[in-house]
């Protein structure tokens, strides 16, 4: 690939050389929204806007083929907006610059806006196709997915009126995506009056650090240690062991990372002071041997601390660290379908936000929303028996497989006629737009595919040119088999 004019298929290179002129940051997307209906009048193509901003472009049939089921082919039009330091640009008016390297296609210093843009430019080369095959067609282009979905959240039931739907932001060219995680959050609040330290206790900090960390969801099958788990644990052996009080605790961060550090400010009586020390040197070292493979660069650090004012009265202190000690984390259940997490629960911090008040925040995902719900359950009752406030968030739906899909039946046989290979076919353990579409459209069936992209969201995002080419000849046969 030496330049831009031997890119293949022509004209959706020259769509997404034509997008990439329209700034589109999510939630500033006006531009692109009028962009897409421009384009809609000049090709006297029928298209509708709704309130959220999604915009939806209709093609009939071609000639013969109008008894074929309605295909929605989506994108989202917003992109994310990153940058290197030493690049000037204004993503709200400037263009994005590319460049060919080999086989990939990248920006200029900045994010390529591939995701979801490669999809959005096959929608509209499709639109405007003559020599393509195909049913009715509705081309949708939903607005701010990439900051939470809320795009596809304000889409109204009825909106889009097709039978399936083929969703394009994906990111693994041969791999047909059937189904992605609903989630929600749990929260637990524990109040108590602090209790003014006893005499006696010798005070010591706790960290647990280093920790490799990743995404709740798609790293949750990773083994990757949970740092708040692993320092509960400590804390529940060493209350069993000498009565240890907690005075702070400040553990884990955002509610969809697992969780790389926590630290807790604990009191044990003076005369356990060189014992609990050996059993924090042991403790550590069968952890690491536990993860060995995953977590090569742990560290357990144990100092002594100034005496605090105020431990955990011992009943709370006891509630807490046995919750803590109880409750789900990591895998619930494995996709009966494929080889994938069906249900995750994610610890993902404890923090005593003021003297008084800790606040244990924790993320559940599932491609079924029943065992969302079971699965969130499981965390509400295990800190409301431990006394603590709790609240189920309303989260985000999932999108479940469906084993007697028409449109994947065609879809893989497509792929398998065309490349001589079979595709993989998986699931996701994290949101896509479909999970929204399933709630909204019960009965829509769905694939999601699209061109192999790297490095999405940051500076060093790159679409793999021949991918689009694949994906394009994919879609076409797909379209004209349905
Ligand atoms: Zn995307």
């Amino acid at each position: 690939m030496a330049n831009s004019n031997q890119l293949q298929p022509a004209s959706v290179f020259e769509m997404f050389a034509l997008i990439n002129k329209v700034p589109r940051p999510s939630k500033h997307e006006e531009q692109m929204i009028e962009f897409l209906v421009d384009f809609a009048k000049k090709n006297n193509l029928q298209y509708k806007v709704d309130d959220t901003g999604n915009v939806l472009i209709s093609k009939p049939a071609t000639l013969g083929m109008e008894d074929r089921p309605t295909v929605i082919l989506q994108s989202h039009m917003d992109m994310v907006c990153e940058k290197n330091n030493d690049v000037q640009m204004d993503f709200l008016k400037d263009p994005i610059q590319t460049w060919i390297d080999g086989e990939w296609m990248k920006a200029k210093g900045t994010t390529l806006g591939a995701d979801d843009g490669i999809g959005c430019a096959m929608e509209l080369a499709l639109l405007v196709d003559e020599s393509v095959k195909h049913g009715p067609i509705q081309c949708v282009f939903t607005r701010d997915e990439e900051t939470g979905l809320t795009g596809a959240e304000g889409m109204q039931p009825g909106f889009m009126d097709g039978d399936m739907l083929i969703n394009l932001d994906s990111e693994d060219e041969g791999q047909i995506f059937v189904s992605c995680a609903g989630g929600c959050r749990t929260e637990a609040v524990f109040t108590f009056t602090p209790e003014p330290t006893p005499e006696g206790l010798f005070f010591l900090r706790l960290q647990v650090k280093g920790l490799m960390g990743g995404h709740s969801g798609d790293d949750i099958d990773k083994k990757r240690a949970n740092a708040n788990k692993i320092l509960a644990r400590f804390l529940y052996t060493s209350l069993k062991r000498y009565g240890l009080r907690l005075s702070d605790i400040q553990a884990g961060g955002l509610h969809n990372a697992i969780p790389r550090e926590a630290e807790a400010l604990v009191a044990v009586p003076v005369k356990y002071k060189e014992q609990i020390r050996i059993d924090w040197n042991l403790f550590a070292a069968d952890v690491e041997e536990e993860f060995r493979v995953t977590e090569p660069s742990m560290q357990f650090l144990l100092e002594s601390a100034d005496a605090a004012d105020t431990v955990l009265p011992a009943d709370v202190n006891y509630r807490l660290i046995s919750a803590l000690q109880a409750v789900h984390n990591g895998i619930l259940a494995m996709s009966q379908d494929m080889e994938l997490v069906e249900t995750s629960s994610n610890l993902a911090s404890i923090r005593q936000e003021a003297p008084g008040r800790i606040r244990i925040n924790s993320s559940q995902r599932s491609s079924f929303m029943s065992n969302r719900h079971n699965m969130a359950n499981t965390i509400a009752a295990t800190f409301e028996l431990a006394g603590a406030e709790v609240n189920i968030g309303e989260g985000y739906p999932g999108w479940k497989p469906n084993p007697d899909s028409r449109l994947l039946k065609v879809t893989v046989e497509q792929y398998e006629r065309l490349f001589g290979r079979k595709p993989i076919v998986r699931g996701i353990h994290a949101g896509l737009e479909c999970g929204l579409f399933s709630e909204k459209y019960p009965n829509l069936d769905m694939v999601s595919f699209g061109p192999t992209l790297r490095g999405v969201h940051s500076p060093d995002e790159r679409l793999e040119i021949k991918t689009v080419d694949l994906v394009w000849k994919h879609l076409l046969a797909v379209l004209e088999n349905i």
